[in-house]
């Protein structure tokens, strides 16, 4: 279980700022939805809790250890992203060991864990498979197999339901809800589907324009949004 602390951040790409002084923490077992317009920067910010993106300046924390420039792999973050990127010429099987492979981790453990994973999600009967024989849903559930087989302090997902159809959308949300139920690990999770991020989050950051709106509880922000931004975005009565 991990805590997440990130303190006055800031990003740049060149003279644009695009994260302005971004406050925001994660209590273990957390569930965060990161909800925003599109190229408000949540993906700007995701990238950076992973490690993906550089800080500009600023600190991110994790467990009270300050992570800046530490490199991905020593993070121990999983992130699933919208386009599922599983290695399309590897089996169901090969894509899940793979991150376990390359950490030297031995081949029975691999296929415990593998097994562990597979029968937790439903997808037992498509290890052999190659992810051009799984449907949208089942690539998903794949791609979230391989995260969870890495036993990761931290989720982060990127808006992973996007490109799904309306009816399975909503079907996964729930095997996301009942996954982070089972794990407990703390998540940061980024849509653009305000639906999504009420259902699923213990609290919900609001961003705009690169700056964080409001952070609170789904209840607290529907009952007393703290602008008219936020009133506007997640559809409040005010
Ligand atoms: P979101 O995920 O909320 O849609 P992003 O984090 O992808 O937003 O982008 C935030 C802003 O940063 C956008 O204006 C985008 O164009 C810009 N941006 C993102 N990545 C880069 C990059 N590598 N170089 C320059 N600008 C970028
Ligand atoms: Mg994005």
């Amino acid at each position: 279980m991990s805590t997440l602390e990130i303190s006055d951040l800031r990003k740049s790409f060149g003279a644009v700022e695009v994260l302005k002084n971004i406050n925001l923490s994660a209590r273990s077992g957390e569930f965060v939805a990161l909800v925003g317009p599109s190229g408000c920067g949540k993906s700007t910010l995701l990238s950076m809790i992973a490690g993906l993106e550089s800080v500009t300046s600023g600190e991110i924390r994790i467990d009270g250890h300050l992570v800046n420039d530490e490199a991905p792999k020593d993070r121990d973050i999983a992130m699933v992203f919208q386009s599922y990127a599983l290695y399309p010429t590897m089996s169901v099987r090969q894509n899940m060991s793979f991150g376990m492979e390359c950490r030297g981790i031995p081949k029975a453990e691999q296929d415990r864990e593998i097994e562990r994973v597979a029968a937790m999600l439903q997808i037992t009967p498509l290890l052999n498979r190659k992810p051009g024989q799984l449907s949208g849903g089942q690539r998903q559930r794949v791609a979230m197999g391989r995260a969870l087989v890495r036993d990761p302090k931290m989720f982060l997902f990127d808006e992973p339901l996007s490109n799904l159809d309306a009816k399975l959308r909503i079907e996964m949300r729930s095997e996301i809800k009942k996954l982070h139920q089972a794990v407990g690990k703390t998540t940061v999770y980024v849509t653009h589907d305000q639906i999504e991020a009420m259902t699923l989050a213990t609290r919900i950051a609001v961003m705009n324009k690169g700056i964080l709106q409001q952070y609170d509880t789904p209840d607290e922000i529907y009952r007393r949004p703290a602008n008219m931004f936020v009133a506007g975005f997640m559809g409040s009565p005010t």
